[in-house]
């Protein structure tokens, strides 16, 4: 018995990964080495212009999490009471409730099969229904996977409507050529535990609107006005990065391109091992479109149904999960207003996030399909 326990050990859907030489602790002890322990600091400033670089960004605005980013980044782009934003309803909640912080209201929109993302189709449907009283569309790049950002742009540009992309899952993934997070008016990215890298919890926000990059940097420490007393004239927020999780993340920028190439041979193992079973499908790789795989997604459409997988290899000690139930389907969204057809609830219904930790052997691999390979016995 306890020798199977050893052999069982816990695969995690995607759990933190350091890197191989230590780069983060360097940062990190520089830091402490230095004192700058306090916010703000090198590796903040050293954090947001290496993520800039990488992405082909402006400016960037280093701040606490993903979520905030995206608080930040409805608000410069003049999201306030009462106005309306167009939001995918196939993805994390974090998208979402930034706008009710912002007492703004949204509006679900559909994903079409083709990218998982954003539909262009039910995104002009959108448009006609509420034409000028919208002010921000956020696009999301669900698993690593880009949204048809042509279609999308040119839908909002006409309609004069800045958009947000919510690039938390997709650091390192392209949309022909160009990184993710930097075809809209603001980019954001997220360093939570389960992203291809992390600081332990971080965001950033990129733009290239370097005033507006600033004002958020502004807002994000308390806005504080020039002034030696404490004076304010505007709601501050206190959402900026430490510069000691700066420190993580520098040292984790330094393995993206070796995380993603993991995540894509990850991808590419499950469907070389599972493609051939009944039902058996995997999320849409477009010619165009250059993921980071931060997620191996399949979706089962035959007799073996999602959940006898999940639970098949919860047995087995090992983590999967569902895909991202829609926001139009949550008990506290289901009030808002949703535009599009069944496309979102069937990729709910049918897809199972499979495990996708970069730290994963070719034996934890072999273990993982032989259990849902099992099933179809
Ligand atoms: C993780 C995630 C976020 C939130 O990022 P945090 O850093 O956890 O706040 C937002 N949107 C999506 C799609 C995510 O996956």
């Amino acid at each position: 018995m306890a020798e199977t326990k050893i052999k069982n050990e816990k695969i995690w859907l995607a759990s933190p990964h350091m890197s191989e030489e230590g780069y983060e602790l360097q940062f990190v002890n520089e830091a402490f080495d230095m004192n700058f322990i306090a916010p703000l600091g090198p590796n903040v400033t050293g954090f947001e212009k290496e993520v800039a670089e990488l992405v082909g960004s402006e400016n960037a605005a280093a701040l606490i999490s993903g979520t905030a980013a995206i608080h930040m980044a409805l608000k410069a782009a003049g999201v306030g009471e009462g106005d309306f934003v167009f939001c995918p309803t196939l993805t994390f909640s974090a998208t979402a409730n930034p706008i009710i912080y912002l007492n703004a209201i949204p509006i679900f929109i559909d994903s079409d099969m083709e990218t998982w993302n954003i539909d262009p189709k039910a995104l002009e449907i959108a448009f006609d229904r509420y034409g000028s009283k919208v002010k921000a569309v956020l696009v999301v790049h669900l698993y690593g996977l880009s949204a048809d950002m042509d279609k999308i742009l040119s839908i909002c540009k006409k309609y004069g409507v800045p958009v947000i992309e919510d690039a938390a899952e997709s650091l390192g993934a392209y949309y022909k050529g160009k990184h993710t997070g930097t075809f809209g008016d603001f980019g954001v990215f997220s360093f939570n535990g389960n992203k291809i890298i992390t600081t332990s919890g971080g965001g950033m926000l990129v733009s290239d609107n370097q005033e507006r990059i600033s004002k958020v940097r502004f807002w994000s420490t308390q806005s504080r006005d020039k002034a030696r007393h404490y004076q304010h004239s505007e709601l501050g927020y206190n959402y900026r990065m430490s510069n000691v999780v700066a420190g993580i993340g520098r040292g984790q920028l330094k393995v993206l391109s070796r995380r993603v190439e993991k995540k894509k041979y990850i991808f590419e193992y499950y469907k070389r091992a599972l493609g051939d079973l009944e039902g058996v499908g995997f999320m849409p790789i477009n010619e165009w479109n250059k993921p980071n795989y931060w997620l191996s997604v399949m979706t089962l459409t035959g007799k073996i149904r999602p959940l006898q997988v999940i639970e098949a290899l919860e047995n087995e000690n090992i983590e999967s999960r569902p895909v991202w139930k829609p926001m139009h389907m949550q008990p506290f969204f289901a009030k808002y207003d949703y535009i599009g057809g069944k496309t979102s609830e069937i990729l709910f219904e049918n897809g199972v996030c499979l495990p996708s930790d970069t730290k994963m052997t070719d034996s934890d691999l072999e273990r993982i399909t032989k259990v849902i390979r099992s099933l179809w016995k």
